[in-house]
């Protein structure tokens, strides 16, 4: 048995109240501390509603980190089978979605109430609606919290304050300053798994086809993905934008094949071939939604037979079927974006405990480091294993 040490873990999101439970159950006094006026608000809004709350086939290979092993040892130590079993052990009904993508079948609620259920058994006390005015450290070890319920002190304190989205569901900047402020680097960071926008002709254009929803293959520096896209009021989203915007910067463009991978110009000439009287927005109609192939025809003049094209209009509009480069004018931003890119800097925290490896007794868990899952359910695999890890390292 370890000695009871008193813990103040900031945040009852994921991370901290996976980190929370796991710590009381080792016998350490836990105060799980937020200033929303409700736990879990994340996890209640995640998936719609449903909670994509694992990813059965989660490996490192699906996080973005600038130090892209640290992930490595927690993400092995505690898997997605783990959360499972504690998922099944609460009689939660789930749905493999996608391949590996579990979901709630009801609600979300039934994974925030677990987590609740799990702090409540092993003694975890939990203070909602408190604001932290400031943490300072002892010279002897320890730590003293300045609160809006009065002075708290503890051995060691857990950062679980995640990232910046969603700022209207409690999220702020406190871990990354408090990192600072501890000497701990803090890496840049920005919106992901977001919508992009557009400006001028091309916001017109897809609001005009808003609800939308197409799949394609969609290309950005390294990423590639074929999902569906989704056309909105303000621009691009679904599952191959928002995994795009991960690997996207401001001013690049981003490349979609409306074809899926299929060779639109071989299909194009042996229609042309076979069918030579058919005009060529029914051709198209055969591949995409009629709403978008009458708005590809008015937006590239594809008026006329497919006869009437010659080998250069062919090859042209292939092109624009097949490799539409797009500006996006920006993304969603903060506003509706599900994770935070970048964070503490992982270099300088333990991947075996998450202790900050110059601030003893300071701990980082969760959203809040450099490091974040791609969409399908890695990014609470993550909340999960870092939770978990730390908790179980006090
Ligand atoms: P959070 O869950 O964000 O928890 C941080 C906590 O810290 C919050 O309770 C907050 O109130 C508190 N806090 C912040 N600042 C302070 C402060 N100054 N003082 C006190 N408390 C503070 N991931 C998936 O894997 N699957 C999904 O289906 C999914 N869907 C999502 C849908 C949406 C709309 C969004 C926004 C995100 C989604 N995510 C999903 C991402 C996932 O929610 C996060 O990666 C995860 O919640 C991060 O866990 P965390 O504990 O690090 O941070």
């Amino acid at each position: 048995m370890t000695e009871a040490r008193d813990i103040i873990v900031i945040g009852a999101g994921a991370a901290g109240l996976m980190c929370a439970a796991a710590a009381a159950y080792r016998g350490h006094h836990v105060q799980l501390l937020d200033h929303a006026n409700k736990a879990a608000k994340k996890i209640l809004m995640s998936g719609g509603g449903r909670c994509n709350f694992t990813n059965l086939n989660s490996t490192p290979a699906d996080f973005f980190s600038d130090n892209p092993y640290f992930c490595i040892s927690a993400l092995k130590r505690y898997t997605p089978r783990d959360f499972l079993e504690l998922v099944e052990r609460h009689g939660i009904s789930y749905v493999e979605k996608e391949p590996g993508q579990l979901f709630c079948e009801e609600s979300s609620r039934d994974i925030a109430n677990m987590l609740l259920t799990e702090c409540e058994w092993a003694g975890v006390t939990l203070s909602l609606s408190t604001t932290i005015a400031s943490v300072t450290a002892w010279e002897q070890g320890g730590y003293r919290l300045e609160t809006s319920r009065g002075s708290i002190e503890a051995d060691a304190v857990v950062v679980a304050t995640g990232g910046l989205s969603i700022p209207t569901m409690g999220a702020t900047g406190f871990g990354y300053d408090l990192a600072r402020q501890f000497g701990v680097n803090v890496l840049p960071v920005r919106a992901a798994l977001v919508p992009f926008t557009f400006s001028g002709e091309w916001k017109t254009r897809f609001s005009g086809l808003s609800g939308l929803a197409v799949p394609v293959e969609a290309r950005c520096g390294d990423g590639c993905y074929r999902e569906p896209v989704l056309m909105t009021h303000r621009g691009l989203s679904g599952p191959s934008m928002l995994k795009l915007s991960t690997h996207w910067r401001e001013g690049e463009d981003i490349v979609i094949d409306w074809f899926a991978g299929q060779d639109v110009l071989e299909l194009l000439k042996q229609a042309r071939a076979e069918t030579p009287r058919r005009q060529l927005q029914t051709w198209l109609k055969a591949f995409l939604p009629h709403r978008l192939a009458a708005a590809f025809s008015d937006w590239y003049d594809m008026g006329g037979t497919l006869a009437a094209l010659s080998n250069a209009q062919c090859l042209q509009i292939s092109q624009h079927l097949s490799a539409m480069f797009l500006k996006p004018s920006g993304t969603e931003g903060w506003r509706t974006a599900e994770v935070t890119l970048g964070g503490v800097d992982t270099r300088e925290v333990s991947s075996k405990t998450f202790e900050a490896v110059n601030q003893p007794g300071l701990y980082f868990i969760g959203e809040v480091l450099d490091v974040t899952g791609q969409l399908g359910g890695h990014n609470f695999q993550w909340a999960w294993a870092s939770g978990v890890a730390c908790g179980r390292a006090l």
